[in-house]
């Protein structure tokens, strides 16, 4: 019988978050040693542990069937892979700040200004619909910073709480995006993978009903 192959993040936001759920699905795998993949023993289920940037590519040309991934990273990368389920876990939003002394009105402030992010495709398009002409400075990480060491006017970025924003004297001004963790599939799947699958969707429903 084929195996399913899933994809978790490594190490990062996801990854604790994405194991419990595997295991509270009944899952029982071998887990450490920094391993890149492996296999559960009472399920046909493999674990790929990857970056998560890279799961929507891999679930496309199915190196792995399934992910689990943040929206934001589901939607930035236009891969052509279903959303099978929202997942509850590890919600944010991908929000536009600007720097709190900064007199904000509209998003007519962000015309033909600087914008520092690592969402540029979702970012290109929510100006696009507006018809806001804006440039998009892309950087894959500390994008707060960009407005302090004038790279930017503003960011766009994943936001939480909002601590982060603050510490680094920024205000949130408008919401781009709400994200969670999603399950995602390849879209075509052979029926015996469909039918792990189906399983699998059980059990994560079951879980999430017992948490209610
Ligand atoms: P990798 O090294 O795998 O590329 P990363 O640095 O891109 O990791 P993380 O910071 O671990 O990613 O975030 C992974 C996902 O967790 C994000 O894509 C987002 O969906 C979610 N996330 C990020 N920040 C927060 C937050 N502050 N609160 C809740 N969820 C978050
Ligand atoms: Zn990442």
């Amino acid at each position: 019988m084929s195996k399913l192959k899933i994809a978790i993040q490594k190490s990062g936001r996801l990854s604790e978050k994405s194991i419990k759920l595997l295991e509270e699905c009944g899952i029982k795998f071998p887990n450490g040693g920094g391993k890149l993949i492996t296999e559960a023993t009472n399920f046909p289920i493999e674990i790929l542990f990857l970056r998560d940037d890279d799961i929507p590519q891999y679930v496309e040309q199915q190196v792995a069937d399934l992910g689990i991934i943040g929206e934001n990273v589901l939607v930035e990368s236009k891969k052509k892979i279903n959303l099978v389920e929202k997942l509850g876990f590890s919600s944010c939003r991908l929000s536009l700040a600007v720097p709190k002394e900064t007199q904000y009105e509209s998003l007519e402030f962000f015309r033909n200004k600087r914008i520092a992010t690592s969402y540029p495709n979702i970012l290109s398009e929510y100006f696009q619909k507006l018809q806001i002409e804006v440039t998009i400075e892309v950087i894959s990480g500390s994008v707060e910073i960009a407005p302090g060491i004038g790279l930017a006017d503003g960011i766009c970025d994943i936001v939480s709480s909002g601590s982060t924003l603050l510490s680094n004297g920024l205000k949130e001004v408008e919401k781009v995006l709400d994200s969670q963790a999603v399950l995602v599939a390849n879209h075509d799947l052979e029926d015996s993978k469909k039918q792990i699958l189906e399983k699998l969707l059980f059990r994560i429903q079951s879980v999430r009903k017992a948490k209610e």
